[in-house]
């Protein structure tokens, strides 16, 4: 493997590290996925745990995700090792009654990650700014099945009137993904200094766009996958030099190769593969005073009434939430952040409020496919329909079931006892509600 000259210059460890890096992006990645605790399910029991993560396992080979339909119901995500230390940080905060927006969000690894963390009093905001993103985004969020999260598709520019609003904003700032080499040999053809300094001035400007939504003393969690000091030290320093902030200190699993730097008071967690078990990562955690404001309600379209649905209130169990009718559609999401709810409502571009229930038709109910997902449903409270792992990929291929099963109306297709998705008789027909876009593609039956 041929790196840059000006990549290795812009490294800031010591030759010994220098070393252990090339070394290491030189051998092959290591896989891992993390459970969601959400979801009952026996699977990597035995594998090895990743040491800073409650859920995270590496796993001996690649598995084909896109034939395991346990993967589909979202009962795991599959997740590069060292992001998962976002969850020592998260763990150092008391997130109770505490709003977190993941401000670059797709695919979802890191907010799949928070959601976890998130005790149900929590509320996640999760954004993409690329559309296309954003739905992949909202796809993992679905799966992962839980209904305190608001799902966004909005520029940092676009949080401006959310002044002092956050209490926690996460930056996992988009880089010039040099942790991605020993992944993406693509990656290094790709890199240059030039784009390193592009990256540079875009963090600092996704920075200055979200740092005035902190709460006082509300905590920024900044992270790349660089190597390279600009986009990681660098940064740390400028945030010294133009905001009051303050390093968040959080306990670290030692003797893990992880490296802690200093810049001037800021801490930064540096991994390196060859050195810890994992791809490239970069994490600061700081408190931010100084503060700048409130939320001010426009005063245009002050008047937004969200209406409640009165419908079937025995969907969910151990769920307090209100089942709120937005631009006809049902979402169940938690009361206590209907104010927040309004505020993105005005503000923002929403493409996932809650878990979104269905779609009321002339007093008969659509179910949304996210319903399947929801951790909280009442599965007695509908058809369950257990399928082998090959009528379960069936399914998810959207193709018809071998076998019709005894069912009246709604039905939910199950593997291991993990929704899949809807079907519905009708007549001696059963319709195959697994949405198009998702299908998979290719025959997957077998291993
Ligand atoms: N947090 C994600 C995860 O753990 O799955 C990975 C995020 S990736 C490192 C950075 C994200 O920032 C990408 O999804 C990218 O589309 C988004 N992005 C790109 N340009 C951006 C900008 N100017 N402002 C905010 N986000 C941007």
């Amino acid at each position: 493997m041929s790196l840059p000259q000006k990549f290795l210059d812009l490294l800031p460890f010591s030759e010994e590290e220098k070393l252990r890096l090339i070394d290491g992006l030189q051998s092959d990645p290591v896989i891992s996925i993390r459970k969601n605790p959400f979801k009952q399910n026996d699977l990597f029991e035995n594998e090895e745990k990743v040491v800073w993560s409650k859920h995270g396992k590496y796993i001996q080979k690649r598995p084909n995700f896109t034939g395991d339909p346990l993967f589909h119901a979202g009962t795991y995500y599959a997740q590069e090792a060292s992001s998962m230390f976002l969850e020592q940080v998260l763990e150092a905060i008391d997130l109770s009654n505490k709003v977190v927006l993941d401000l670059c969000a797709a695919p979802g690894g890191k907010s799949t990650l928070i959601n976890a963390c998130l005790p149900k009093s929590g509320l996640l905001i999760a954004n993409e700014v690329v559309k296309s993103r954003s739905w992949i985004l909202k796809e993992n969020l679905d799966k992962w099945g839980s209904s305190n999260v608001i799902v966004t598709h909005n520029d940092p520019v676009d949080f401006e009137q959310f002044l002092g609003f956050f209490n926690v904003v996460l930056v996992d700032a988009p880089c010039s993904g040099e942790g991605m080499f020993r992944k993406d040999k693509n990656a290094i053809n790709e890199w240059s200094e030039k784009n390193v300094d592009l990256c540079c001035k875009r963090q600092k400007r996704i920075l200055a766009d979200i740092i005035p939504t902190l709460t006082e003393g509300g905590v920024l969690i900044y992270s790349t996958c660089t190597f390279n000091d600009k986009e990681n030290l660098e940064n740390l320093l400028w945030l010294q030099e133009n905001y009051e902030v303050e390093n968040f200190s959080f306990k670290i699993p030692c003797n893990e190769g992880i490296i802690e730097v200093n810049a001037g008071g800021l801490k930064g967690y540096q991994f390196l593969p060859g050195l810890t078990k994992g791809e490239g990562f970069f994490l600061s955690a700081m408190r931010v005073y100084g503060g700048r404001g409130k939320y001010k309600v426009p005063k245009r379209i002050r008047k937004l009434r969200l209406n409640e649905w009165e419908g079937n209130s025995n969907l969910f169990i151990n769920n307090d939430n209100k089942n709120y009718i937005i631009n006809e559609s049902i979402h169940n999401f938690p009361e206590q952040f209907e104010d927040i709810l309004k505020s993105v409502l005005w503000d923002l571009n929403p493409i996932k409020i809650g878990c979104e229930i269905g779609q009321e038709i002339k007093g008969k109910i659509k179910y949304s496919h996210e319903l399947s997902f929801s951790n909280e449903l009442k599965k007695e409270a509908f058809d369950i329909v257990e399928v082998s792992k090959e009528e379960a990929i069936k399914y998810l291929q959207k193709k018809d079931l071998i076998s019709v099963p005894e069912i009246k109306s709604w039905g939910l297709i199950s593997y291991r006892k993990q929704p899949l998705g809807w079907v519905k008789k009708v007549g001696n027909r059963l319709n195959n509600y697994y949405p198009k876009v998702f299908r998979i593609r290719k025959d997957f039956i077998g291993d």
